[in-house]
């Protein structure tokens, strides 16, 4: 018997009992579709009155008295209960790993030299002077000079250091140098169609149960519309005797008076264009696999887009009813997918069905409640509704209608709201059942009235209580729409936008999908591609298939902010405009050593470049020139390498460098000179510094920036 199912006999919701089982100490029931023991399903019965005290000691129970044994050998010996299970205390449901072994005596604390002391940890908020850099560490700031001439860095106390290097340096001092986590930039994501509402936070008490949201997805032809169909007839209009289905792009099914509503359009390419507009609708998506067909490529796609997108993942094997259905086959190939069957000991959820006799049906809609139930799905009712349009049109005698679905608070006739950039008054709502509803809640789906012009599917919406506000909101972005559409297209991601991350502590993801002419290439450029190693770049593969690049595959990209790369393939029409139009980066290759540098370089180019310094050459002031009020100029000898115009410069002065900058001029008797090399005598000066005294080095240096490695 599993979790679920003693739930309902006994009256509990599956997470009460799952937790009531916990707290006896059964922690190997891992889920509300676990199967339990005898054992443990009388536990449960009695704990709930419903059934005789179970003649096992509850697990919680059983380890009070190998607890009090000092000796764990003993306690294992008389102790019949299996090994790994985990004992646990009287007063604590934590298992606790080993029995308590008796805490050394704190020792006295050493007592503290009065003089500061070096922190354990300082916090950067990015490159740092070497003179803050020394105060923060509690040193001078020429032992911080000295230990990076010792790292062949020459700076002066006023140069800044790169975090990373201060981290170098701390970590000799025994100093942990961390960077302060900066606020995440604005992402280049578009333009939002509604400005976003202001955040309001639910507390645990407004929030009540909603349906989940449903998506049929799957192969052509293997049913979707049929179970859609099968669940609307037989609970949507059996409900509402004399009303007439509407189609509205969504329903509200009936399940044992748990409701769920169901997205009428199936199919992944829809789904990842609402989720492209931003608008992610679905809770649970229902992959339709017909039983006589198995799994085929847009079974697979449908699987990659649902899983880009994070949602429930559950199977339908359809059409149990033809001779040559074979289930096992589908779960099968299921298990080679990652979505082993739970009845063969994975996590999906398979339903065996037949959309047109309509076998096992009952038996998909109480796995969908159970599923819903596991995610705790809530929202709080009260609140202002807002949610998503998931079709519109112009219809004759109403106007602008469009078909909404409320995700959060409630939608009530009469309210003034915002959808899309446009402002209107609810008019009238109509329900799934082709009647006029007040108002509708989380989850529902409405088709509404009283729209100036018909918003984008996609679109969000939002209750405004003013309707001056909303107009005006209104107002501004239709005004800023017409500018956006004069201007080029936004370029959503592309290499180069991940080029500039700048945060050299985070790992940069980089999300590809990847379609090539044969499965073979597909694998070999996945394995390959894995095999670039890098901490900081993160590849992720959203979508790996066969065929050239498609509309959805460029809608998957837009969604999922990711790259899509084609070996041996070609775009689709439509393909370049859309992809122009999302912003989304296609990059075609044709040779695979090329495809895989590319890639290696744009990953390292992610990585913040690395400074590599030169020193050129270094000389040494003889003379002073005065040349004027503030115009002096330091007459060397070059002592060692060559000095460059244009070159960077600092001085050294007893060693130290007391200044760095960029050489102004550089001269050899009284013209500019290009170089000046070793044994040579020069005229120079340095932007920024005019103090010169004979005696000082001028080093010149160069700076590169390199790649970093991964
Ligand atoms: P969709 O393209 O995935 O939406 O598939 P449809 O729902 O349009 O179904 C495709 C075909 O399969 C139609 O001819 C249906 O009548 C048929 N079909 C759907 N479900 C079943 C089923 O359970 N058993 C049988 N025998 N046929 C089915």
């Amino acid at each position: 018997m599993r979790v679920h199912e003693i739930a309902k006999e006994l009256g509990y919701t599956s997470k009460e009992i799952l937790q009531e089982l916990h707290d006896l100490g059964f922690t190997e029931v891992k889920n509300v579709l676990a199967v339990l023991t005898d054992e443990q399903v009388a536990h449960a019965r009695f704990l709930c009155g419903e059934g005789p005290e179970p003649d096992t000691l509850p697990p919680k129970d059983r380890v009070k008295e190998p607890a009090s044994e000092p000796e764990p050998q003993e306690a294992e010996a008389e102790e019949p209960a299996p090994e790994e299970e985990a004992p646990a205390t009287e007063d604590t449901d934590e298992p606790v790993e080993t029995l308590e072994e008796p805490a050394p005596a704190p020792l006295p604390e050493p007592e503290k030299p009065a003089e500061p002391e070096t922190p354990e940890s300082v916090l950067l908020k990015g490159p740092v002077t070497v003179r803050d850099f020394a105060e923060m560490l509690g040193v001078k700031p020429n032992v911080i000079v000295a230990d990076l001439m010792g790292m062949n860095v020459f700076a002066s106390i006023n140069e800044k250091i790169e975090v990373k290097m201060a981290q170098k340096l701390g970590s000799k001092r025994g100093v942990k140098v961390e960077l302060e986590k900066k606020k995440q930039e604005a992402k280049p994501a578009p333009p939002p169609i509604v400005e976003a509402p202001p955040p309001k936070v639910d507390k645990p008490d407004e929030l009540k149960t909603r349906p989940p949201i449903v998506t049929m997805m799957g192969h052509v032809d293997h049913g979707k519309t049929s179970l859609l169909d099968w669940i609307r007839k037989t609970r949507v209009t059996a409900k509402e005797s004399g009303g007439i289905t509407q189609h509205i792009g969504a329903y509200t099914a009936d399940f044992q008076g748990r409701p769920m509503t169901f997205l009428d359009t199936p199919g992944h390419a829809a789904f990842t264009a609402m989720r492209a507009r931003g608008a992610n609708l679905t809770d649970i998506v229902v992959i339709v696999i017909a039983a006589d067909d198995g799994i085929m490529p847009q079974t697979k796609e449908a699987i990659q887009h649902a899983r880009a997108a994070n949602v429930a993942i559950m199977v339908a094997i359809n059409k149990v009813d033809l001779p040559q259905a074979n289930v096992d086959r589908v779960k099968q190939q299921l298990q080679q997918i990652d979505l082993a069957p739970e009845d063969w000991g994975g996590q999906t959820i398979c339903c065996p069905v037949s959309a047109t006799a309509g076998d096992g049906m009952e038996h998909l809609l109480e796995m969908i409640a159970l599923q819903a139930e596991v995610l705790e799905l809530q929202a709080n009712p009260e609140r202002p509704g807002e949610g998503f349009v998931i079709e519109s049109q112009l219809e004759p005698g109403m106007g602008p209608t469009a078909n909404l679905l409320v995700r959060h608070g409630t939608l009530k006739v009469g309210q003034t709201f915002l959808c899309g950039p446009y402002a209107g008054k609810v008019k009238a709502l109509i329900n799934d059942a082709g009647k006029k509803v007040k108002s509708a809640g989380p989850s529902i789906p409405v088709k509404c009235l009283g729209l100036p012009d018909v918003p984008e599917a996609g679109a969000p919406f939002r209750v405004i209580a003013d309707a001056r506000e909303a107009k005006g909101i209104s107002d501004r972005m239709l005004a800023e729409s017409r500018v956006r559409d004069l201007q080029s297209p936004q370029r959503q991601v592309t290499l180069d936008d991940l080029l500039r991350q700048t945060d050299p502590d985070s790992t940069v993801e980089l999300p590809l999908i990847i379609k090539t002419d044969v499965q073979g290439s597909a694998e070999a450029l996945q394995h390959a591609l894995g095999e670039i190693k890098s901490d900081k770049v993160k590849i992720s593969f959203v979508l790996c298939g066969v065929g050239n690049i498609t509309a959805n595959d460029v809608l998957l990209a837009s969604a999922s902010k990711a790259i899509i790369i084609g070996f041996h393939v070609s775009k689709e029409n439509g393909v370049n405009a859309l992809a122009k139009r999302e912003g989304v980066e296609i990059r075609l290759y044709s040779i695979i050593y090329q495809l895989i540098d590319e890639m290696r370089d744009a990953m390292r180019g992610m990585l913040q470049p690395e400074s590599k310094e030169t020193v050129l050459g270094q000389a040494e002031i003889l003379q002073i020139f005065d040349l004027g009020k503030k115009s002096r100029v330091a007459g060397c000898v070059v002592k060692s390498g060559r000095i460059t115009a244009n070159a960077k410069a600092r001085v050294l002065r007893g060693g130290e460098p007391i200044f760095a900058g960029q050489l102004g001029s550089l001269k050899r008797f009284q013209n500019d000179a290009k170089e000046v090399r070793e044994g040579q005598e020069c005229g120079m000066r340095l932007d920024g510094f005019s103090d010169y005294e004979a005696g000082d080095i001028i080093e010149a240096y160069a700076v590169e920036k390199i790649a970093a490695q991964l």
